[in-house]
């Protein structure tokens, strides 16, 4: 698979083109952006734990019929995906309050949501991806009612499997973005999973401590934010040692005298 031109560069990830037109290749950045772009910040190893956390999950989600737009991951960075469409809608999915709903409605921090519960948030950095309805949705023809439904029924699942993923190391699935594409399929258009889930994606707490393990450590100033992504690595199974996420660097070949045995 050759490496083509930069498509789009966004604020954790790039793609690049390939020399098959359906396919591309996804890089994760090690930048940290918050509070839309307003806090910025480079984390040496974030995006190769995003990168397999990601892998992890969605590979996992493929097993349990998810569609989505992985198909494998290349290197420490990166990963080959399917091309699509993206629907410009932010799909939140949240079953404890916290961040910008604990704010908006002055709900405490923590509290356990009754049901699972699902916002839309419209895709755009000048307005900072402002909540929107599901009529918002069908009246600027963001996406069909048919497609919006097929969503949500993905949104359920998916949420199911990662609480049950989660819950069994020890993490709290708080709450979790996630992006959809339209996947064209012998001209018919196909809805399927798209973008990442990761810490950076996801809020995640410890469930006895409540230690955050997600981006919030980055938006909050917490600290140690590569050590809370390792961690969540470490209990998914992904990182076994210390070295898988540092890249290698090559130092310059030197040549080595051999003394001959006389
Ligand atoms: O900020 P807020 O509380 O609305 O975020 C809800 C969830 O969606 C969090 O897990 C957050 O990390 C994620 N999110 C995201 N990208 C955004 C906005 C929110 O991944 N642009």
């Amino acid at each position: 698979m050759k490496k083509g031109k930069k498509l789009y560069e966004g604020k954790a990830k790039i793609i690049f083109a390939t020399n098959d037109k359906k396919l591309a290749i996804q890089h994760f950045k090690d930048e940290a952006t918050a509070f839309n772009n307003k806090k910025k910040s480079k984390i040496d190893g974030k995006g190769i734990l995003n990168n397999r956390i990601s892998e992890h999950i969605l590979s996992n989600l493929n097993q349990i019929g998810i569609k989505n737009h992985l198909v494998k991951r290349i290197n420490m960075r990166e990963q080959l995906i399917k091309i699509v469409e993206i629907i410009p809608i932010e799909f939140i999915v949240r079953n404890i309050s916290a961040g910008s709903l604990s704010k908006r409605l002055g709900i405490e921090d923590g509290t356990v949501l009754d049901s699972p519960l699902i916002e839309y948030c419209y895709k755009s950095d000048d307005l900072g991806d402002p909540l929107i309805s599901k009529e918002h949705i069908y009246n600027f023809k963001w996406a069909t009612k048919k497609e919006i439904e097929k969503i949500e029924k993905n949104l359920y699942r998916i949420n199911d499997f990662m609480i049950g993923m989660f819950r069994g190391v020890g993490i709290k699935l708080v709450d979790f973005k996630l992006e959809f594409g339209r996947l064209n399929k012998n001209g018919k258009k196909e809805i399927i999973l798209a973008d990442e889930i990761s810490p950076d994606t996801c809020r995640l707490w410890d469930i006895h401590t409540e230690k955050k393990l997600d981006k919030d450590r980055f938006r909050n100033d917490l600290g140690n934010l590569l050590g809370a992504y390792k961690d969540v690595a470490r209990r998914l199974g992904i990182l076994h040692e210390e070295s898988n996420i540092k890249p290698v660097i090559f130092s310059k070949l030197r040549s080595v005298k051999i003394k001959k045995n006389k």
